[in-house]
């Protein structure tokens, strides 16, 4: 049988108050799959990735991980909701979240910040949660800051540590928003290579980016948003060689 597909989205649909933001978005990723999710500002990238995750409930549509469909239920207003708190903090630790402003724990050490969730979400006895975190402290390259608090680091090395949190949950998939969008640019590159390094483990990533040339160089499947539809979609190659949409053409396109 064929290896279950680490993340299926069908026919996503987010509504805020009367304003549809997303309009149908489907998804299907295999194991290893990098999918770069690129578009303006405004077309519903974020509101994507928190449905995946469940920081926003999807208006309607289905989110199956690893083969487990997510259950949804109306709660008494009418408004669909998660059905299962259990199922959402089980779903929010396979598909951990890496975000544009790092959000790490700012009263907390490096090292406390990535084992607080092992711990309390997973359960990981409290030696064994140190002993991986500090694993991945060196897979991301700053295990000599693991005593630092993130206040005495760069945003690099923040942000290092934050995928190196969302790592040690050990994730079906790793979601990851604008991850290097608050970064100085001389600090962009260090991310990045730690992400590639990801990609070429094998990891299954969602990635809204901004960064082109690694939307090129590092996915398999690029999915270009325009407002809350997806405009075209496939490998980087045809993506951004040989666009069929206009407003992929435009939005290639130099700015000057
Ligand atoms: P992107 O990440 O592509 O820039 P977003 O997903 O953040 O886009 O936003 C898409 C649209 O949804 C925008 O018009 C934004 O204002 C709207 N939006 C996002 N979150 C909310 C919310 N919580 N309430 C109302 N509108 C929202
Ligand atoms: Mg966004």
């Amino acid at each position: 049988m064929a290896e279950q597909a680490p993340l299926i989205c069908k026919d996503i649909h987010k509504t805020f108050n009367q304003l549809e933001v997303l309009k149908g978005i489907s998804l299907e990723t295999r194991k290893g799959d990098v999918v770069s999710l690129i578009g303006s500002s405004g077309s519903g990238k974020s509101t994507f990735l928190r449905c995946i995750n469940l920081l926003e409930t999807p208006t309607s549509g289905d989110i199956i991980v690893h083969g487990d469909p997510i259950r949804f239920t109306n709660n008494r207003k009418g408004e669909r909701i998660p059905a299962d708190d259990r199922q959402v903090e089980h779903i929010r630790a396979k598909l951990s979240m890496v975000f544009q402003g790092f959000n790490l724990w700012s009263h907390m050490t490096v090292l406390e910040n990535i084992i607080e969730a092992p711990i309390h979400v997973l359960g990981v006895p409290k030696k064994e949660a140190i002993e991986r975190a500090e694993a991945y402290l060196q897979k991301v390259g700053i295990y000599e800051r693991k005593d630092y608090y993130p206040a005495q680091m760069s945003g690099g090395q923040q942000q290092r540590a934050a995928i190196a949190r969302a790592l040690a949950m050990e994730p079906e998939v790793m979601l990851f928003d604008e991850p290097t969008s608050a970064l100085d640019p001389e600090l962009v590159g260090e991310v990045l290579k730690v992400m590639q390094g990801l990609a070429e483990e094998g990891r299954t990533m969602i990635v809204v980016t901004h960064e082109m040339a690694f939307a090129r160089d590092v996915s398999t499947q690029v999915l270009f948003l325009h407002q809350g539809v997806i405009e075209e979609q496939g490998t980087p190659d045809k993506v951004f060689d040989h666009p069929e949409s206009e407003r992929m053409k435009q939005f290639l396109a130099p700015k000057f």
